[in-house]
């Protein structure tokens, strides 16, 4: 099923092929024949374009294959189903982190699993839980990450400082920029957080780009625009 304007994930045209082509969803990555795709290439398969954010987020870090959080955000960040800003954020943040270590270790099975208990646990933490409870879901994103990878409980020791240290050192991060909120800029925040947390308190090194570019600032009202780290002008 084509997008009725433009393309989801660029909003280029787009454009009917006369035979139909082997293409690669942009979120699942399975292949299949189709007739239509973007000027640029995008194409997004059917069953990916009718789920919710949740789903498609499970879905495509799932099949995800890249040890780069934020490759694996790119598309997920861009879909219309994945609002500017809302509590879907905090299960992205984890989602992608996990993924990105996977696919690190190439531990598929273990990839899965963990994805699953990430979403049960950010389903917990609901829209504005910044401003409301003084705990950015994307901070608290990077503690369930950790929490799951380490298997911490509340009973444990090293994995609890772990989880807990993590947390802290995003929320700072995300609180010294100041509100209001944008759940994009926080996303970056807490992704770059969690990748420098990674390689030195658990010395694991996963790419990252050296530069950070929103591409959300035109779209967003609350932009803070030249005070965000990320701003581009577009
Ligand atoms: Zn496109
Ligand atoms: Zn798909």
């Amino acid at each position: 099923m084509p997008p009725s304007s433009g393309c989801l994930i660029c909003r280029a045209p787009i454009e009917y092929l006369a035979e139909p082509e082997e293409m690669e969803c942009i979120f699942c990555r399975e292949k299949s024949r189709s007739s239509y795709r973007c000027t640029k290439g995008h194409y997004v398969c059917d069953r990916c374009y009718r789920m919710g954010a949740e789903d498609l987020i499970e879905y495509t870090t799932t099949r995800s294959t890249s040890d780069n959080p934020f490759i694996i955000a790119e598309p997920l960040l861009e879909a219309p189903v994945i609002r500017l800003h809302g509590p879907e954020h905090h299960f992205l943040v984890p989602a992608v982190l996990i993924a990105a270590l996977y696919n690190h270790t190439r531990q598929q099975d273990r990839k899965e699993r963990c994805i699953r208990a990430a979403r049960r646990r950010a389903d917990l933490v609901k829209g504005g839980f910044c401003g409301m409870m003084g705990d950015c879901g994307a901070a608290l994103g990077t503690g369930i990450f950790v929490s799951v990878i380490a298997g911490a409980t509340p009973m444990s020791q090293e994995e609890w400082r772990l989880s807990n240290l993590v947390t802290g050192r995003t929320l700072e991060e995300i609180a010294l920029y100041g509100g209001p909120r944008c759940c994009k800029r926080n996303t970056f925040l807490a992704l770059r957080s969690a990748v420098r947390f990674l390689e030195k308190e658990m010395h694991i090194r996963l790419p990252m780009p050296e530069t950070i570019r929103c591409r959300f600032g035109a779209r967003s009202q609350d932009c803070v625009r030249e005070k965000c780290p990320f701003y581009t002008g577009s």
